[in-house]
């Protein structure tokens, strides 16, 4: 038996070849020219992955959690009011780092029991009256697969002063995030999911408007290492091509990161995001089909980057087992009210057609295998139909044009 599989979980994700190389080779010191160069590289791309030119990328061991907390421990000083935009377990997440760094913190979120981004209007009133230091998006949660409206989201925040921070762990390089055009602030992730890295980077992309906010802090960061001011002159020198030291970087991590950031650029961005559409297009035909139903309530909040799928109702947990046996990795739940309800599939970074259609298959077998009652074929077909269509739309666009 194989032991290969296939990994589509909501990160790590599976990584390209090259990447993988860059990451195994032998590591060099932080300091040399050649390391330098790449560091260097790196930064200016995440620049064009973030949409973002006016912003200062800061690349740090850790991981998305870390990038949470620089954003917070740079911006809130104890006592200021931040707004939560909270659509699930990595809402929360940001709202108990908010309230550790001192902010008082308020929650809006859509009524329960939907899975669902809450109203523009109920944002809005959220915002009047209050003066919050800052408002927090979660792009995409991904304990519930639902993707928030951060353009819109961002315009109503900036028209109250706050400051916008996107948690784009589960969003960049996979769904459409124009940080510079849309006003986010900071926008943040981490190496192992769209930028196609393993584990260990934290991304932040920080606009020049938090910087101002940074700057004009009375107090100390209370942490060292999350330090704005400890890791600028480092950045700055590394992207003119110059070593410097404050903590050591993850130096094998950065040269996959620069080779990553190059694949992904070379696709393009728009390119990026229509092919995350395409794919996510491709599954939900396929859930449709088989019955399976998504946490998100509707469509337009539903992520491109993963699915989070309640079991029928004849189906448990063990499903994930079965299809780990097919050879596809799946994720459980994470969100804590319907944690052992659903299921999440990953689809974000290098993934292609036939990663779909791999995955759909292998569902259908367990599906089946657990007495599920299914027509063999029919979420693969559904697959296969829309991906046939968005091929012969996508050529009937080329000869138009
Ligand atoms: N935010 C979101 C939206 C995430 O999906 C995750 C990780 N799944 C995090 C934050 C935290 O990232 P990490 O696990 O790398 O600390």
């Amino acid at each position: 038996m194989t032991e290969r599989t296939l990994l589509m979980i909501p990160g790590p994700i599976e990584f390209e070849p090259e990447v993988l190389r860059a990451v195994g080779r032998q590591t060099t010191s932080h300091t040399d020219p050649e390391f330098a160069k790449a560091f260097g590289r790196a930064l200016g791309r995440m620049r064009d992955v973030f949409l973002a030119p006016t912003a200062q990328p800061f690349i740090v061991a850790g991981s998305g959690t870390l990038a949470m907390e620089m954003a917070v421990a740079n911006l809130v000083t104890h006592g200021d009011r931040a707004l939560v935009v909270n659509t699930g377990y990595f809402s929360d997440r940001m709202g108990e780092i908010l309230s550790r760094y001192g902010a008082e913190v308020t929650h809006v979120r859509a009524p329960a029991p939907a899975f669902d981004v809450p109203a523009l209007a109920d944002i809005e009133r959220a915002l009047t009256g209050a003066s919050f230091k800052l408002v927090t998006v979660t792009h995409v949660d991904t304990s519930t697969g639902v993707r928030a409206p951060v353009e819109a989201i961002a315009k109503l925040a900036r028209a109250s002063g706050a400051l916008v921070v996107v948690d784009g762990v589960c969003s960049v390089g996979g769904e459409e995030l124009r940080q510079d055009a849309w006003g986010v602030d900071v926008a943040l992730t981490a190496s192992q999911k769209a930028m196609g890295v393993p584990p260990g980077l934290a991304l932040v992309s920080v606009g020049p408007r938090a910087l101002d906010a940074w700057r004009a802090r009375k107090t100390k960061v209370g942490s060292l290492y999350l330090d704005f001011g400890e890791w600028l002159p480092i950045m700055e020198a590394y992207e003119k091509g110059q070593a410097a030291y404050f903590a050591t970087p993850a130096v094998n991590l950065v040269l996959g990161l620069d080779v990553s950031l190059a694949q992904i650029m070379s696709e393009t961005m728009d390119a990026r995001t229509l092919r995350h559409r395409r794919l996510a297009g491709a599954f939900r035909a396929a859930w449709r089909a088989l019955g399976l139903r998504t946490l998100p309530v509707r469509e337009d909040i539903t992520a491109n980057t993963l699915s989070a799928l309640y079991f029928p109702h004849d189906v448990d947990a063990s499903l994930v087992g079965r299809v780990r046996a097919e050879g596809v990795v799946l994720a459980g739940g994470l969100h804590p009210e319907v944690k052992t309800k659903y299921f999440r599939v990953g689809h974000m970074g290098a993934l292609r057609e036939s990663d779909v259609v791999a995955t759909v298959g292998a569902i259908e077998r367990a599906l089946l295998a657990g007495g599920h009652p299914i027509a063999p074929g029919v979420g693969v077909s559904a697959a296969q139909g829309f991906l046939a269509g968005a091929l012969a739309d996508a050529r009937g666009e080329r000869a138009r044009a």
